[in-house]
């Protein structure tokens, strides 16, 4: 542990300074969805070229395919005999809904009682510079590094990675490693340093029903025709039972049981019902769903789930008497290992075509964000990331799943020939990421940074 002496002071001597460079890239709305500008997210490529410039890495270089936002790359390979980690972040933000909601402003980084406010701060512009810092805690110092490093910072993963096929044709090679470390988790709470092991895949279906070619007048023509926004709720209601499991058996009998190991984990893990409401902010009063006697754990990392996230027809300052035309709604639904999520996908969309009422016209859009993702932890990168982590934070790190989805780590991972990912980050409950008010912890961030250093010095044993 004393051999790292110099990159730990580094770290104590040179924290603010990554913390600056850390509001400088928040301030950029790197937004990538449709409709915001993407010249923001070519400014952020930029500003990221520029931090792994000055941090030492090599090679840098902006890396492109078309109508893709652009990824950036840098590398310092200079020992044949040591393994080789790539890195990843993302540096492509979700948009920053409603400003109202916000604190601060959302792309003016502000701390406030220790936690750094703004959009992008925790995800994942945290995870870039963890990267650097970490980077420069030893080439600013010893001038090496005890591996090879590759760096990838993605920049349309908030939008659901749609050109990952097409990049990994093109630069797999260029990438290929023999572990992937993924910043871009959350840990299971503020000051609990946790490596995920599994992800829940994504689908999603965007239905449009349709009755009228234009609005009426309710008073002049309800009764014979059909509501459509009525018809909306029909199938929204079919899809799922009264305790709010979704009521399409066929995908649950797709899942294998939780492995009871898994389940006595969880067990040990500091969470009960008071803590998750809390963490939540559920309204007072609500009650859990998706089926009586399952571990809250199991729920959210093991089992698929539900979610409407939009339903739109008129408008609450618009809503005359009147049928309208139309109706939107968005679905979506998270896959869990064992689960393919096409195949997923179709039932969904079965389901959804049996119980539309009174012929009314249905559009489907239909579109699968990746398969669900998990892995053993019988490689020795595991407890190398664990020891990394747990001196890093000065706590016992724990292994845990994440009910969200990233696209990146199953196709990486398989590309190189299933090599080990760490999926580690600097997320917490309070984080808020891709809601209004994103908050960072700024002291698991400087934890998460000496981890990191303690990580590449760990990651050297790999091939022992
Ligand atoms: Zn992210």
């Amino acid at each position: 542990m004393s051999e790292l002496n110099a990159q730990l002071s580094f770290l104590e001597e040179k924290f603010d300074f990554y913390l600056d460079e850390l509001i400088n890239l928040s301030k950029i709305p790197s937004v990538s969805a449709p409709d915001f500008p993407p010249e923001k997210v070519e400014e952020s490529a930029e500003y990221v070229a520029k931090l792994m410039k000055e941090c030492g890495l090599e090679n840098v270089e902006i890396l492109r395919i078309p109508d893709c936002h652009p990824y950036v790359y840098a590398d310092w390979i200079r020992n044949p005999n040591a393994p080789t980690v790539l890195l990843y972040a993302h540096h492509d933000v979700q948009p920053p809904l409603r400003e109202e909601i916000w604190k601060t402003k959302p792309f003016e980084p502000t701390v406030i009682d220790g936690r750094l406010y703004g959009r992008g701060t925790a995800d994942d512009k945290a995870g870039i510079l963890i990267h650097i810092s970490s980077v420069a805690a030893y080439l600013k110092t010893i001038g090496e590094l005890p591996v090879n490093v590759k760096v990838i910072i993605e920049g349309e993963e908030e939008i659901g990675s749609t050109h990952l096929a097409e990049f990994l044709d093109i630069y797999a090679e260029k990438l290929k490693s023999d572990v992937i470390v993924l910043t871009d988790l959350a840990n299971f709470d503020t000051g609990i340093p946790s490596l995920t092991t599994s992800l829940r895949g994504l689908g999603v279906i965007e239905l449009e029903l349709s009755v009228l070619e234009s609005p009426l007048h309710s008073g002049l023509w309800s009764g014979p025709i059909p509501d459509v926004n009525m018809a909306m709720s029909k199938v929204i209601a079919e899809l799922t039972d009264s305790e709010g499991r979704i009521n399409i058996p066929e995908i649950y009998e797709m899942i294998k049981p939780t492995p009871s190991e898994l389940l006595k984990d969880f067990d040990k893990l500091p969470l009960n019902e008071e803590i998750f409401k809390k963490q939540s902010r559920m309204v007072e009063g609500t009650g859990f769903i998706g089926g009586k006697g399952k571990h809250l754990l199991e729920k959210l990392w093991r089992m698929p789930s539900l979610v409407v996230s939009a339903v739109v027809s008129g408008g609450k300052k618009i809503s005359g008497n009147v049928i309208m035309d139309s109706c939107w709604a968005k679905i979506g639904i998270r896959t869990v290992p064992n689960m393919d999520t096409g195949k997923t996908l179709e039932l969904l969309k079965k389901k959804i075509e049996s119980s539309i009422p009174w012929g009314v016209k249905a559009e489907f859009r239909v579109a699968n964000g990746g398969n669900p993702w998990v892995t053993e932890i019988d490689h020795k990168a595991f407890e190398l990331a664990k020891n990394a982590l747990s001196k890093g934070y000065d706590k016992e790190a724990v292994f845990i799943g994440c009910g969200a989805s990233i696209p990146f780590v199953k196709p990486f991972s398989d590309a190189f020939g299933k090599v080990p990912a760490l999926l580690v980050g600097v997320e917490d409950p309070y984080t808020n990421a891709h809601s209004e008010n994103e908050s960072l912890d700024l002291i698991d961030f400087k934890k998460s940074i000496r981890s990191q250093i303690y990580l590449f010095d760990e990651l050297k044993k790999l091939n022992d």
